[in-house]
């Protein structure tokens, strides 16, 4: 039976989403016949078109209700609709001489979003034309969404949609509302694409990756017109969502729109779905209309170094665009770039940290490949796709493993640049990330946390401030950039705590140590062990019902909960401040005054 592996809209615009080129690669390699498509960036191409554009300020203007700003930029939809078909061109990489005209401020609009001159000036050089042309188109692009959002669909976001409405979602019923409603012109375009690819490649089955909330509903918007003019295709679901969200669902409805439910790693439960063969973690619906779960507590699965290398085919043609959002390089890295994902190895070789979802097989299963496979698959990647960046996108790559890794593409003589994650603990020595940089490696991310020894106790990372400190000194001196995870609101951590974190990050950007970095609300999830045994981390349940659709987050409390809105807000704010190189000098109660504004 032949499979059409699709990301539904709406996730990263710059690059493939991994899932369905490590599916395709493991299952031709079976000997299946596996096409894919990203709808997401096919969806973007064709609704940032002069056509699409007129079309959208049309309806627009007929609607009449509109806010100050968005009559200002239907005024100038003349600029917007001549202009966007070459923002997307030099956006895509297709044309590079453009940046000298997009670099220029008074080439666009007025608009609130855009930063000054001397704002551009400080951030690029005089210099950096091509990044500050990005930057500038960026903000044209993310007007242009805020007025389809606000004027043609409210379940539009440059990227991600719907997603407000599956973000928590307890019981399927919002959702089921949602998808009976007339479709939008976002939701036609979207089916129009898809129509097409569906009667080109004739599948026997789609499989839908749903790793955010924010793809659940076009997922759901495509299989519902799929069972509606093709009842024969079957459809499954599968993704990170799905992982972590669906695994106690007991409403069969969602069954209405498709077949099937995969958990944890694909490729042995679609092998098996596509084989005839034993179900392996895949939930369906019994004759007697109810929850077949009899295959999914399963823990059978292809061994690491067995599922094979992504394939990038079907993906190769599609114009990805690169967005700098922030001036920040550091972070600008997640939506500039065309990075081939990867993973080193499977799970986290740690898997102790007690808000992390510890029990699930995508954290608990530690397996590593030789690193002879690992740098065969990155060259076999690089023939493919023409490119040579890589994302290893590991929970926590191991420093010994980032040893061979470097060492073997040094043996190799590629020229390559890779970044991933990893805990920074001690075994990152100047000599380890010295090899790294020489290899290749351009940036790091890993979580700090709470940067407070008594909660990072509690949180059994393994790591101390001082360790971590060491490493993120050990990278910021090989020219590494850091960009540090943190967490706040952990059971327990008082005001003063949370402070004290933030003087710490404070001082890791002052000295240059961390460039990027970014405060979670702590969540109490089910699969975490703080989840499953909060007294442990000093919390307990608050009591409710589980849903019927998605469980994941549970409400807890210790007792003497903090502000975490208002906490939540300063952080962000010098945080900010400190990614753009400010703000270092100023004391930090400055950045939590507004509580009753
Ligand atoms: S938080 Fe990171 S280091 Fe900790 S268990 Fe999870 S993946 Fe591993």
């Amino acid at each position: 039976m032949k499979i059409l592996l699709v990301t539904p809209p709406l996730t990263q615009l710059n690059t493939p989403y991994p899932a369905t080129s490590q599916l395709t690669g493991f299952l031709r390699s079976q000997g299946i016949e596996a096409e894919q498509m990203d709808l997401s960036i096919e969806l973007i191409q064709h609704l940032f078109t002069p056509a699409r554009l007129e079309e959208i300020f049309q309806h627009a203007a007929e609607t009449g209700k509109l806010s100050k700003t968005n009559k200002i930029i239907l005024q100038q939809s003349d600029f917007y609709i001549r202009t966007i078909e070459p923002v997307m061109r030099f956006l895509s990489g297709n044309d590079s001489s453009l940046a000298q005209r997009f670099c220029n401020r008074s080439f666009w609009p007025q608009s609130k979003r855009f930063p000054s001159d001397d704002d551009l000036e400080w951030a690029f050089g005089l210099i950096g034309n091509h990044d500050r042309a990005t930057h500038l188109c960026t903000f044209f692009l993310k007007d242009l969404s805020e007025f389809i959002q606000q004027t043609i669909d409210p379940h539009f976001e440059l990227i991600r949609y719907a997603e407000s409405l599956c973000l928590r979602l307890p019981e399927y019923g919002p959702l089921k509302e949602a998808l009976q409603k007339p479709l939008s012109l976002i939701d036609q375009l979207m089916l129009g694409i898809f129509e097409k690819r569906i009667l080109n490649t004739k599948p026997g089955m789609v499989g839908f990756t749903i790793p955010f909330p924010g793809n659940l509903y076009s997922a759901l918007r495509c299989a519902q017109w799929l069972k509606k003019n093709h009842p024969t295709i079957k459809i499954c679901i599968g993704g990170g969502y799905v992982n972590t969200e669906l695994r106690s669902m007991t409403d069969p409805s969602i069954f209405e729109l498709i077949d099937y439910i995969v958990y944890d790693d694909g490729e042995l439960p679609l092998l098996r779905l596509l084989t005839g063969g034993v179900p392996v973690r895949t939930l369906y619906l019994s004759p007697a209309g109810e929850i077949d779960r009899s295959s999914f507590g399963s823990t059978e699965n292809i061994a690491f170094s067995d599922i094979g290398t992504p394939d990038y085919d079907g993906l190769l043609e599609n114009n990805y665009i690169n967005l700098i959002e922030l001036t920040n390089p550091m972070h600008a890295l997640w939506s500039n770039g065309r990075w081939n994902k990867m993973m080193l190895a499977h799970g986290c070789y740690w898997g102790k940290c007690t808000f992390c979802d510890g029990t699930l097989d995508y954290i608990k299963r530690y397996e590593a490949a030789s690193i002879g496979c690992i740098v065969d698959r990155m060259e076999a990647i690089m023939k493919q796709t023409g490119q040579s960046g890589f994302h290893f996108v590991d929970e926590a790559a191991p420093p010994a493993l980032l040893r061979k890794l470097a060492d073997e593409i040094t043996k190799r003589k590629l020229t390559v640049s890779y970044w991933t994650n990893v805990r920074f603990e001690k075994s990152f020595t100047p000599e380890l990330c010295y090899l790294m940089a020489q290899s290749g490696c351009i940036a790091i991310s890993g979580g700090l946390e709470v940067a407070s020894p008594r909660i990072l106790k509690l949180i059994n990372k393994g790591i101390t401030i001082d360790t971590a400190r060491e490493s993120m000194k050990n990278f910021a001196d090989a020219g590494i950039m850091t960009h540090a995870y943190l967490m706040y609101g952990f059971p327990t951590e008082t005001a003063q705590e949370t402070m004290d974190s933030l003087e710490v990050v404070r001082g890791l950007f002052a000295n240059g140590f961390i460039q990027s970095a970014f405060w979670h609300r702590y969540a109490m999830t089910i699969h975490s062990p703080s989840g499953q045994l909060p007294e442990c981390v000093g919390a307990k349940h608050i009591k409710q019902n589980p849903g019927s659709f998605a469980n994941n987050e549970i409400p807890f409390t210790t007792g003497e909960e903090i502000d975490l809105e208002f906490y939540g807000k300063g952080l962000n704010l010098a945080t900010y401040n400190y990614m753009q190189g400010a703000g270092y000098d100023v004391p930090l109660n400055e950045w939590f005054k507004n509580k009753n504004k």
